[in-house]
């Protein structure tokens, strides 16, 4: 007998939102997650419209636009707040870079606004002096992603069961295998077990990209918006190498969380002091004062990459009932509820939000006959 109507791999931000969604759409829903931590425990939560392509661009703008509608019934600690991006100019040509990025926001009628060098220093005075401009855009925002996807899982009631357990294999039809043995039954499975997913599905292709990040003690005011250097856009999207970039976010809090960095296949979680320096060299040369300011903490996290930088939304082109909502990177709190609303149109029938193919599953996966 069936366990559920659908049950859900994964109980990071992709995962709960896509119980959510599933719950929403009438289903009976059990989540198991082993609860071994993954990218949502670790990251850093900024909602941004990001515009690398058209379908990166739709899905996370639908996103945020969720995340806003979600906003008011979630509780405080889930630090949701519309603080905006700055996207620093430090020159005359990432001014220009911005104009363009205007032009591709306003494409999609998503609000943005060029301000000159006067205008950034009176946004943000503890920037340093002599930059260029920002682009503002005002509707993107923040949230403490590990309390969103607790809530998310609350938030459906009884529509969603959630078990701890950790899944050990996906048989050939679409039965799960838990490491204690037992077995779980459901007519369709969403696989939303992050970069581990590649432990019962050897053939998706994904790899991890380490991040570090680092949060100082209260000061509050210093930074109003998420601060991030146009430069970051080249920075994230190294196909190779390790890279960094000016990323800093004002928590509700008062603390500020500061990124980013990004180093390709290596899994192991240690601190690394000499790519934390570089990091903060950078944020210090955006806003000198940091260096003053007391840290807290730092950690690292795994982001999964995808090749071509978009998930894997849809049905797994030969495996049976299995549905995936992986491959999310840098993005996936941002992006995790228009993936999922993408992800549970295509399970039940019901028409996409929006154009669903660059996301197939297929595109990246050889199929077999
Ligand atoms: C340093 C860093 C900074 C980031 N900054 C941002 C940002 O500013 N904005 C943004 O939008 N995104 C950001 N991200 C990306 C974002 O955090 C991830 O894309 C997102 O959290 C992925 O969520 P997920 O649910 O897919 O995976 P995960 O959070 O990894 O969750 C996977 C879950 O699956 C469970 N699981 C795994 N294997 C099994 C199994 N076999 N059986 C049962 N359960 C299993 C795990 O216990 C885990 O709970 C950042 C990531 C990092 C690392």
């Amino acid at each position: 007998m069936a366990d559920a109507d659908a049950i859900v791999i994964g109980a990071g931000i992709v995962g709960a939102a896509c119980a959510h969604a599933l719950a929403r759409a009438g289903r009976r829903v059990r989540v198991i997650d082993a609860r071994r931590g993954g990218a949502t425990g670790a990251g850093m939560g900024h909602l941004v419209a990001m515009d690398d392509n058209r379908a990166e661009l739709e899905l996370s703008s639908r996103s945020i636009d969720l995340w806003r509608a979600l906003a008011p019934r979630m509780p405080a600690d889930c630090a949701h707040s519309a603080c905006g991006t700055l996207w620093i100019a430090a020159d005359d040509a990432e001014m220009a870079e911005a104009e363009r990025k205007r032009e591709r926001l306003a494409a999609l009628g998503i609000a943005s606004r060029l301000l000159d060098a006067k205008a950034l220093a009176a946004a943000e005075p503890a920037l340093r002096a002599g930059l260029a401009g920002a682009l503002e855009v005002p509707g993107d925002g923040i949230l403490y992603a590990p309390n969103a996807a607790r809530w998310l899982l609350a938030d459906a009631g009884a529509a969603i069961e959630f078990e701890q357990a950790r899944v050990a294999a996906i048989e050939d039809d679409g039965t799960l295998l838990l490491a204690d043995g037992g077995r779980r039954r459901a007519a369709q499975v969403v696989l939303a077990a992050g970069l581990e997913a590649t432990a019962l599905c050897p053939e998706l292709p994904l790899r991890p990209k380490k991040g570090h990040l680092l949060i100082t003690d209260r000061y509050p005011g210093t930074v109003r918006h998420q601060l991030v250097e146009l430069g970051y856009v080249t920075s994230a999207h190294h196909a190779e190498g390790d890279s960094v970039a000016f990323n800093v976010q004002p928590r509700p809090t008062g603390q500020l969380l500061v990124g980013s960095s990004r180093q390709f296949d290596t899994t192991d979680p240690a601190v690394e002091p000499a790519m934390l320096a570089r990091m903060l060299r950078r944020a210090i040369d955006y806003l000198p004062g940091l260096g003053e300011l007391s840290a807290i903490r730092s950690w690292t996290g795994l982001r999964a990459a995808t090749p071509d930088g978009l998930p894997l939304l849809g049905a797994h082109p030969w495996r049976e009932k299995l549905w995936l909502a992986l491959g999310h990177e840098g993005l996936g709190v941002t992006t995790a509820p228009g993936s999922a609303e993408l992800l549970v149109a295509l399970m039940t029938g019901t028409a996409p939000p929006f154009d669903a193919r660059p996301f197939a599953p297929g595109r990246l996966l050889e199929t077999v006959a």
